[in-house]
């Protein structure tokens, strides 16, 4: 949208993030938005910790009609919300809040945005050996969207600790028992060979160190499914090697073009134009 095409009926929409300058959300959205002909802008704003009530609070007294949330506040903006949709809930963090005629409601669109690409390409998780790398975030919900799907899980983690913790909760809420290893080179020789899908949850590999890879090729076949969700830059190393193993890839810039458009649907009741987002955030990658 041009600034003279801003009007006053104009909705405003936008993500949260501390740093939120590399975000492509704001090309995504507003891409979207002029491809359905709406009179709704998307900006980004940079919050830092400290100020997240007060653009909390901002985002009612301003009626702002949407907001994304990136790190690091997806879990801490949970406290300042009218209410936590159940799987947000469960996941424990919120990407997506709407306001509701001044009701702040929180959602999580970042494991159906993970679990879309694999339907589309008519994988089922159903029954299948997925090793997730990480414990973060990310890794979180997308461990909590695929142990609902019925898959057998195991995540390795470089904190070894931590994915003790984090598959406790995400086993209690799920009702389904995970695995949790060091994520070492032993660990990962033990469970590649009998690995459906493989599952990049870290940031490694991400620019400006897009020449590292947690798994190698000799631990690739074809077959197997490797996804990779960090998406800049756009192929990883790691895809690189998977498509040359013969495996089925899929690239972060799926869940990211994937929850962008859950969002988008939140916000405006509308069907997202998906081709149109992916177009955007490709172009803007590139760039
Ligand atoms: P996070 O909460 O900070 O977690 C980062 C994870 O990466 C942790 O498990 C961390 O392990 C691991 N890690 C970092 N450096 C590592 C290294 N050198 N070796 C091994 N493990 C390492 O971050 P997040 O929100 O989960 O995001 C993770 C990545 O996913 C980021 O690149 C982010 O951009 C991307 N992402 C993509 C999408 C998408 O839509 N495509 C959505 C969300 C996130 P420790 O616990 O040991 O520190």
């Amino acid at each position: 949208m041009l600034s003279e095409d801003i009007t006053g009926r104009t909705r405003l929409c936008g993500i949260i993030g501390d740093p939120v300058e590399h975000s492509i959300s704001p090309v995504m959205h507003n891409a979207a938005f002029k491809k359905l002909g709406l009179d709704y802008l998307y900006i980004p704003f940079h919050v830092t910790p400290g100020n997240l009530r007060r653009a909390m609070e901002g985002m009612r007294g301003l009626n702002i009609s949407g907001l994304n949330v990136t790190i690091p506040h997806k879990v801490e903006v949970m406290q300042f919300l009218d209410s936590v949709d159940p799987t947000a809930e469960k996941i424990g963090a919120v990407n997506v809040v709407f306001n509701s005629g001044g009701l702040l409601q929180g959602f999580n669109t970042d494991a159906e945005g993970f679990l879309q690409p694999l339907l589309e390409k008519k994988i089922d998780p159903k029954g299948k050996n997925v090793v997730i790398l990480g414990a973060g975030g990310a890794s979180r919900a997308i461990a909590f969207i695929l142990s609902e799907r019925g898959a057998d899980i195991t995540i390795l983690n470089r904190t070894s600790g931590k994915a003790i913790q984090f598959i406790e909760t995400v086993s209690q809420t799920t009702g389904k028992i995970m695995g949790t290893l060091e994520l070492n080179e032993m660990n990962l020789s033990t469970v590649m060979p009998v690995a459906d899908i493989l599952i990049n949850a870290t940031s490694v590999g991400m620019s400006p160190d897009s020449n590292d890879t947690l798994v190698t090729r000799d631990l690739l076949r074809p077959g197997m499914v490797v996804v990779d969700i960090v998406y800049n830059p756009f192929k990883t190393k790691l895809l690189m090697e998977a498509e040359k193993a013969g495996a089925t890839t899929i690239g972060g810039i799926e869940m990211l073009v994937w929850q962008g458009a859950l969002s988008f649907e939140k916000w405006t009741g509308l069907k997202a134009p998906l081709e149109e987002m992916r177009k955007a955030a490709r172009k803007a990658l590139k760039a």
